[in-house]
């Protein structure tokens, strides 16, 4: 699947056109909404299933999802007592 860099549609397959150039024709594969021929290639997030840019991905999960995951964690640790705290980081440094 991809996106589109110009109209942000996600589609399955570009629309391919033929063209003409001088007398010689040639097909180009473009957007199927707005029909510009840059986009890129793109997967579902595992989490909320929003397309995104396979370069953003993150083991499977969009810029989003994945941000607010670490937003999540960051409030549960930061929600603990100071000895719990202390107790994870020994736990942590010590699998290293
Ligand atoms: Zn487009
Ligand atoms: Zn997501």
């Amino acid at each position: 699947m991809y996106k589109c860099d110009d109209c942000d549609r996600v589609f399955d397959e570009p629309r391919r056109v033929v063209d003409g150039f001088e007398g010689h024709l040639y097909t180009t594969e473009v957007c199927p909404r707005c029909g510009g021929d840059s986009y890129r290639y793109a997967e579902l997030c595992d989490r909320c299933g929003d397309p995104e840019l396979a370069s953003k991905m993150q083991y499977g999960f969009c810029h989003k999802c994945a941000t607010e995951t670490w937003k999540t964690y960051n409030a549960f640790l930061d929600a603990l007592p100071e000895v719990q705290k202390d107790f994870l980081k020994g736990v942590l440094q010590d699998e290293r």
